[in-house]
């Protein structure tokens, strides 16, 4: 997938283009399940407008980062892991993983999670 073609992808989701499952949003971010869950609890949240990265976001709009952050324990909630814990991912660029170039956080949980931050084996 190119980065122009990436970075329109959570847009058209948002938009109602390309079909999500949506657990949850409101007027300033939308939530849906990954398409490729990586735990049970597998949902990503993404600001409608657009910042490429995490440390844009902060810099352009903390208060919409903010949002963000609680649109994350709202999802939580509504999965039902507030009590048993959950992880909040922001990847950013390449060595992190990143493949669509319009920050989301990843909201992970629903079972014990394991370590992370090791290379990838070959
Ligand atoms: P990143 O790798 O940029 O941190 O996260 C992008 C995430 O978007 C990946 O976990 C990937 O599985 C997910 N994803 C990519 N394409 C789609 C899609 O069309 N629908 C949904 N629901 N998730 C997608």
């Amino acid at each position: 997938m190119s980065e122009t073609e990436a970075e329109t992808l959570f847009e058209r989701i948002i938009g109602g283009e390309i079909p999500a499952d949506v657990v949850y949003q409101d007027d300033a971010t939308f939530a849906f399940r990954d398409i490729r869950p990586q735990a049970r609890v597998h949902v990503l949240v993404v600001p409608r407008k657009r910042y490429r990265n995490l440390g844009e976001l902060a810099a352009g709009d903390p208060e919409l980062l903010a949002r963000v952050v609680l649109a994350a324990r709202k999802v939580a909630e509504l999965e039902g892991v507030l009590g048993s814990g959950y992880r909040v991912v922001f990847n950013t660029d390449e060595d992190a993983g990143q493949t669509v170039f319009h920050v989301h956080a990843h909201v992970l949980g629903g079972e014990p999670l394991g370590l992370f931050g090791a290379p990838e084996e070959d």
